[in-house]
C-alpha cells in the first residue's frame, strides 16, 4: 500500500534538493508512485561540480559486511527495474577482482565471510591463476605468487552521467517537475509542511529530501543539525592503451587494490574518445576541500603516483593520462545516511558516503519511503543519523573499504 501525503496548501507533496544520482533516483521513485514532486538543483543538470558525473562507477556484490552484501542485491534489482522501465541497459557486467597483497591494510576475511554468509558466487584465487586468466597482470610485477584475490563474476560498471540523466528523463516522463539552476537557500519545516526558499522564490512541500552530498550541512545547520562530513577532491585518470589488446571487457576485469593506499580501475569502457582508454584512480587520495572553493585542475603528484602504480600492476605501454576531478563526501565510518531528522520527520537526509552510486536507484526507493512517512523497505539502522559511528573522529583507515 503506497503511503501518500495530503497536498493541502502545499505546492508539492515532496521536494527533493539536489539532482545528482541520489536526488534524481528519489524524484524518479516518487513520480513513479504518482506523487507530486519537485526536484531543485543549484547548477545545470549533468554538471561536473559534484559526485555523479563521469563515465563509470563500480557496482559489486563484494562488501565487508553481510548487511552491505545483502543490500547490493537490492542495488542490482533496482537498476534492473530502471532498465526495464526505460528498455535501455544501465549495468555492464565485467567481473571484478579484489586484490589482497600480503599483509593488506584491508582484511580479506571480512569480505570472504560476508559473501559466504549471504551465498554470493565468488572465488578465492592465487597469483598464478590471476595471471593465467587476465594476462595483463603478468606484464606487471605486483601480482606475484603471494598475491590473493576475490573474483566476483557479477561485478560491473554503471555510468553515472548517463544513468543520472536517464533517471531524470524517467522522472519527468512520470510527471516530476525538475528545476535546474535553482539553488535552495534555506528550508523551514513547521506545521506538517516545509517551506523551501530558493533563489527563484519559495515552494511549500509536505516533506523534503536533502540529497545535497558535499553541501548537506549548508541546509541542515540553520535547523540545528550537522552531519560530521569530510569533503575531498578526488581525481580519475584515463590512460590511452595504445596497441594493448589485453585491457578490454572480457579480457580485463574491474579491479580494486585492497591496501593503503588503495587504487581501483576499469577495463576499456565508455563513449567514443574514452573507450580506447582505461580508467584508474586512488581511493581517498585527495585533499580536503570546501565544495564551493575547490579547484578543478588535476594534482600532478597524484597522477604520477597512479601512473607508477599502474605500471607496476599491468606493465608499461600506457600513454599520458587525461584526468578529471570529482568530490567525495565522507562520513567518519564511511557508512551511508538514510534517515529523517528526529525533530522534523518530514525532512529526510540521504548521503552515499563516497560509495553510493551503485546504490542510487535503491536510495531513491528508501528515501521516497521515508519522505512519504512509510516504513522503509530495508533495515536502515546502520544508516541512522544518531549512530555513534558518525561522531567518531575522522581517521583515513576507516575509509578503506
Ligand atoms: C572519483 C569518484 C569515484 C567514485 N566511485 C564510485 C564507485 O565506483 N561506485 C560507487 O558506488 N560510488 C562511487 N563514488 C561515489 C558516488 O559517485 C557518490 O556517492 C554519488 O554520486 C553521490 O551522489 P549524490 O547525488 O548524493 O551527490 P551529487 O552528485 O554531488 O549531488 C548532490 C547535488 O546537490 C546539489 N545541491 C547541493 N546543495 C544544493 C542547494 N542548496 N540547492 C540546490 N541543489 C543543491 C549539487 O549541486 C549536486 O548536484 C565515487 C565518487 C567519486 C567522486
Amino acid at each position: 500500500m503506497s503511503v501518500r501525503r495530503e497536498l493541502g496548501n502545499t505546492d508539492f507533496e515532496v521536494g527533493v534538493i539536489g539532482l545528482g544520482g541520489l536526488g534524481s533516483a528519489t524524484v524518479h521513485a516518487l513520480a513513479r508512485r504518482g506523487v507530486s514532486v519537485v526536484g531543485l538543483e543549484q547548477f545545470e543538470l549533468g554538471h561536473v561540480r559534484g559526485a555523479s558525473h563521469d563515465h563509470s562507477r563500480i557496482i559489486r556484490r563484494s562488501y565487508h559486511t553481510p548487511h552491505y552484501v545483502r543490500l547490493t542485491a537490492e542495488a542490482y534489482r533496482c537498476w534492473r527495474d530502471v532498465e526495464s522501465e526505460a528498455d535501455r541497459p544501465v549495468i555492464t557486467i565485467t567481473g571484478g577482482l579484489d586484490l589482497f597483497p600480503p599483509a593488506a591494510a584491508i582484511d580479506p576475511a571480512d569480505y570472504r565471510s560476508a559473501l559466504a554468509e549471504v551465498g554470493v558466487e565468488h572465488e578465492w584465487l592465487d597469483g598464478d591463476e590471476i595471471r593465467r586468466r587476465w594476462p595483463a597482470f603478468a606484464r606487471g610485477h605486483l601480482v606475484d605468487d603471494e598475491m590473493l584475490a576475490i573474483h566476483a563474476p557479477d561485478t560491473g560498471i554503471v555510468p553515472p552521467d548517463r544513468a543520472t540523466a536517464l533517471l531524470q528523463e524517467l522522472a519527468v516522463a512520470n510527471g516530476a517537475d525538475l528545476r535546474p539552476l535553482t539553488p535552495v537557500l534555506s528550508i523551514h519545516p513547521g506545521g506538517g509542511e516545509v517551506e523551501v526558499v530558493t533563489a527563484a522564490g519559495s515552494v511549500r512541500c509536505g516533506a523534503v529530501v536533502v540529497c545535497a552530498d558535499a553541501w548537506t550541512n549548508r541546509l541542515l545547520a540553520p535547523l540545528g543539525h550537522r552531519v560530521p562530513l569530510t569533503v575531498t577532491r578526488e581525481q580519475v585518470s584515463y590512460f590511452p592503451v595504445g596497441n594493448r589488446q589485453d585491457l578490454s571487457i572480457g579480457r580485463f576485469p574491474v579491479w580494486i587494490w585492497m591496501d593503503d593506499p588503495s587504487f581501483y580501475g576499469f577495463p576499456m569502457y565508455g563513449p567514443a574518445g574514452v573507450v580506447d582508454r582505461i580508467k584508474a584512480s586512488e581511493d581517498c587520495g585527495g585533499p580536503v576541500v570546501d565544495p564551493d572553493a575547490r579547484g578543478f585542475d588535476p594534482d600532478p603528484e597524484m597522477e604520477q603516483r597512479l601512473a607508477r602504480f599502474l605500471n607496476d600492476l599491468i606493465g608499461t605501454g600506457l600513454g599520458a593520462p587525461r584526468t578529471t576531478t570529482c568530490l567525495y563526501t565522507l562520513t567518519a565510518d564511511r557508512d551511508f545516511v538514510a534517515d529523517r531528522l528526529d525533530d522534523h520527520p518530514n525532512v529526510v537526509v540521504g548521503l552515499g558516503a563516497a560509495h553510493g552510486f551503485k546504490f542510487a536507484a535503491w536510495f531513491g526507493r528508501v528515501l521516497a519511503d521515508l519522505a512519504l512517512g512509510g516504513e522503509p523497505g530495508a533495515d536502515l539502522a546502520p544508516f541512522a543519523l544518531d549512530r555513534p559511528g558518525l561522531e567518531r573522529g575522522f581517521d583515513r583507515s576507516s575509509w578503506l573499504v
